[in-house]
């Protein structure tokens, strides 16, 4: 037996490593990721505890070792033989097979305009000290990308003191994951904190120490923060004749079309019950869909159906949201003490729910609405609307139904 491979040690990949054991998989595993770090936690990098970055390990070395995880740090993967059932890595080892896990995670997206290579990415412990340490001494910074990442950096270097503005292609920020009203919440908040919006814009060149707009504006910036997404690391798979579309294609089980080689978290695309294949960029479904991928590869079948779920944090915000609401979707407001919640009834079912409020203050709600879309239950809207209704209640009387 040679055992488990999984390429990449972030969420997805170090959360299957311990979830193997937790199934009983007893043979070698062998996590190989590029970063020089342990394993470690990418949402904590934007939200900074006093202006300092976070290095939060996702474990520590001695658990790796209690769990008979063979980490090989600052090691890449360089390719990948599916018929030999090897991994090439760059220390010029060669690990064999015979379950293996891609969870090579996502990349910034580039910008095509002459300049790019000034503005910095921000997605590894590496980026967020560049930003941060450079953010000490300047007075100015531009965000290209009004999206989750852009936004909360935005909340952060305002709370510096320092100018921001964010240049944005469409007509609004926050306009991809985050329900229209709570997007236009946040948007007023940041621009009751300062933050100076171009929305609508192309980027034209970034220079030294200004964004150029495709208008012919120059907006002033002596850092420049590239935030405009991130496309699934699917080199390896590709490479290897696996199938890939906007990820590395998976069926409902996290396995690729090779039987031997699962995928998950932000790399992989997975097969949905109405057709098509999506994939998720969130904490939650990192390790949601490494359980599940790593309970198959060790000989279980089980289909990956969990609710997705994220949450941003943004000056003393929480905003929350649990399913997909779609825009046809009936939407009905329960106002809270300090914030609000969004539920979202598809012919009468419950399939989605949002909160934006103070702190933490709706995570007990997203957590009973979670449960109530779980129950596939069809509530009264007027009873979701009432906050004198509760929740806990309500899924107490759909469950004895
Ligand atoms: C700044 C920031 C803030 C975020 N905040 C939130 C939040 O508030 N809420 C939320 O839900 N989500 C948030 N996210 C998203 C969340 O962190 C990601 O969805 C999650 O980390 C994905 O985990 P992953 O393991 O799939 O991918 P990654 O975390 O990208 O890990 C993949 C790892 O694989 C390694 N790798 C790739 N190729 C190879 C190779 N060939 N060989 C070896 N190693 C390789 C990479 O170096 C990387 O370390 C945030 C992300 C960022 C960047």
């Amino acid at each position: 037996m040679n055992g488990i491979v999984i390429i990449g040690a972030g969420e997805a990949g170090t959360r299957a490593a311990f979830a193997l054991r937790e199934a009983g998989f007893s043979g070698n595993v062998a996590l190989v990721g590029t970063e020089p770090h342990l394993p470690y936690e990418r949402p904590p990098l934007s939200k900074p505890l006093d202006g300092a970055v976070q290095m939060k390990p996702i474990c520590g070395a001695e658990a790796l070792q209690a769990a008979g995880i063979d980490y090989r740090q600052g090691v890449s993967a360089l390719s990948l033989d599916p018929d030999a059932r090897a991994v090439a890595l760059s220390n010029g080892q060669t690990l064999a097979y015979d379950r293996l896990l891609l969870a090579t995670g996502a990349r910034p997206r580039r910008l095509p305009c002459p300049g790019a290579e000034r503005a910095l990415d921000f997605r590894t412990y590496a980026d967020a000290a560049a930003i941060f340490s450079r953010a000490e001494n300047v007075k100015s910074v531009a965000i290209i990308g009004g999206g989750l990442i852009g936004m909360e950096l935005a909340a952060v270097l305002r709370g510096k003191g320092i100018t921001v503005s964010v240049i944005e292609m469409a007509p609004k920020p926050l306009g991809r994951a985050v329900p229209p009203r709570f997007a236009a919440k946040l948007h007023t908040r940041h621009e009751e904190e300062g933050v100076v919006f171009y929305l609508g814009q192309g980027i034209g060149e970034i220079t030294d120490d200004a964004v150029l707009l495709a208008d012919g504006s120059a907006v002033p910036a002596a850092i420049v923060v590239s935030a405009i997404g991130v496309v699934p690391d699917t080199a390896l798979a590709e490479a290897a004749g696996l199938a890939v579309g906007n990820g590395i294609l998976t069926d409902s089980f996290l396995r690729t079309g090779d039987p031997n080689i699962f995928a998950a978290g932000d790399c992989a695309a997975v097969a949905q019950p109405g057709g098509g294949h999506m994939r998720f960029e969130s904490w939650r479904n990192a390790r949601n869909q490494a359980e599940v991928a790593a309970r198959n590869m060790a000989g279980g079948r089980e289909i990956f159906g969990a609710i997705p779920w994220f949450w941003t944090d943004q000056y003393d915000l929480g905003l929350q949201v649990a399913g997909l609401p779609q825009p046809d979707h009936q939407i009905v407001i329960r106002p809270l003490d300090g914030g609000e919640l969004e539920f979202y009834l598809d012919g009468g079912r419950l399939v989605a729910a949002a909160g934006l409020g103070l702190g933490n203050s709706i995570a007990k709600d997203i957590k009973l609405a979670e449960m109530l879309i779980a129950a596939g239950i069809s509530p009264e809207p007027q009873a979701l609307a009432d906050p004198g209704v509760n929740l806990k209640a309500l899924l107490k009387s759909a469950r004895a139904a």
